[in-house]
């Protein structure tokens, strides 16, 4: 197979297993199976190390009896695992992140911050202070805040009126982090909704407000035809420093956008704009075959969780593993920069467009 895997069954083969399982089962096992195969991506251990001590494989998400049933049987007599289909290529399981990581422990030193969480404010589950406590504890200097703009209701996206009065909480939030000595700060962002033809659905004047602002694809996303120029718009747009989640590829479930990758990194490296490494398990978008194009154009790259809630900020492991694996030199990366190496990064881009 050529995965180069220290275990017979890795938790990805696992992954594989399940979603092909999933396709031959009935609800609501077939459901199940499902899950399990994209909860299997952030188990925090290789399943075959738990099952070879003598514990239960249900410690793990999505695992209940019926199911460690099904994987110890696999484990016990490895079955042949299939090559994976597109929609589900180019994801790292944590265990494979950390084992990347582990050969240069230096490199998950240098990061600064997260670039992309939410909260309460728009689909994230934790409030700005909660959000804040999680950062603190990881050591970071920064955390974003980039809750949904206004289009996306489905997400509830903030208007111009709340994004001021969230701006009031950010302010407290620093403030009492200040005051208790912490180095960390909350800084002002937004996904901004971008339609196809790259334009955001925020007035300028309230952008022009935030620390940096993050612009992505939430429509027209199964198009197989090359998007290139979508691309090359987006980037182009004056207000937006980042484009997150790129492909807009979600696992097992959407393949994701494509384009002419090179030109559209050459594009970002030329207006000194980052694509973002968008670290959910889910989507690990880009991926790390596209991050070696996006090294050879030079580009920067941001790493954002994308977290929903404050354990999630743990995903930063699967971004960092990708843009060490792809040997995205450590100055294209933007969360090693300093809070105000990042902000006077913000301040060139917004200047120069
Ligand atoms: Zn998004």
């Amino acid at each position: 197979m050529g995965r180069g895997r220290s275990h017979p069954l890795d938790n990805a083969a696992i992954a594989e297993l399940l979603a092909v399982a999933s396709s031959k089962a009935k609800y609501p096992l077939q459901k199940a199976l499902r899950r399990a195969s994209r909860r299997a991506f952030v188990w925090p251990e290789e399943a075959a190390d738990i099952h070879a001590a003598g514990r239960s494989l249900t410690e793990l998400s999505g695992v209940g009896p019926h199911l460690e049933r099904i994987i110890r049987g696999w484990l016990d007599e490895p079955p042949e695992i299939p090559e994976p289909p597109s929609i589900r290529t180019g994801f790292l399981t944590l265990p494979a992140a950390r084992a990347i990581l582990s050969h240069r422990p230096k490199w998950a030193a240098l990061l600064r911050g997260d670039l992309q969480t939410h909260s309460e404010w728009s689909d994230g589950s934790g409030t700005i202070a909660e959000m804040a406590e999680a950062a603190v504890e990881r050591g970071y200097e920064y955390l974003a805040i980039t809750d949904h703009a206004q289009s996306l209701k489905i997400a509830g996206g903030i208007d111009v009126r709340q994004l001021r009065r969230q701006a009031r909480e950010i302010e407290q939030v620093n403030a009492s982090l200040a005051e208790s000595g912490q180095p960390l700060r909350v800084l002002r962002s937004i996904e901004l909704n971008l339609n196809p033809q790259g334009e955001g659905d925020m007035p300028p004047d309230a952008l022009a407000e935030l620390d940096v602002v993050l612009g992505c694809f939430h429509s027209a996303l199964r198009k197989t035809e090359d998007q290139t120029e979508r691309y090359v718009r987006a980037l182009h747009n004056p207000d937006i420093q980042i484009l997150g989640h790129p492909r807009g590829r979600i696992y097992n479930f959407r393949l994701g956008l494509t384009a002419e990758w090179a030109r559209v990194f050459d594009v970002a490296a030329e207006l000194d704009k980052a694509l973002e490494i968008d670290a959910y398990p889910d989507r690990q978008d880009l991926n790390v075959a596209l991050l070696r194009l996006a090294k050879r154009a030079g580009c920067r790259i941001s790493i954002g969780t994308d977290a929903h809630g404050p354990t999630q900020l743990a995903f930063i492991e699967l971004g960092l593993a990708a843009a060490l694996s792809a040997r995205i030199p450590e100055d294209r990366v933007v969360n090693f920069l300093t809070r105000s190496e990042l902000c006077a990064w913000v301040g060139g881009v917004r200047d120069g467009s």
